[in-house]
């Protein structure tokens, strides 16, 4: 089983973390809120699942143009 990091906004992939590194990322997302995991996780067939987050450069996009935040694609 594999977490694969995306980026919601223009789908770049940000990394992969195996196994030996998941009870990482669980703890971190424990520190998120139950209702955004459930919006950031996508489960692929494999068993494998992906997180949606969001990337360094649409962040700072999103910070200069706080309107963005409600185009799902703004960036393509
Ligand atoms: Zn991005």
């Amino acid at each position: 089983m594999v977490i694969y990091y995306g980026c919601r906004h223009c789908g770049k992939e940000l990394g992969v973390l195996n196994h030996t590194e998941i009870d990482l990322s669980l703890r971190f997302l424990d520190l998120i809120e139950e209702q955004d995991i459930s919006e950031m996780i996508v489960f692929e067939k494999d068993g494998d699942f992906r997180l949606e987050v969001i990337c360094e450069h649409c962040q700072q996009a999103l910070e200069t143009h706080p309107d963005y935040h409600e185009l799902d694609h703004f960036l393509q």
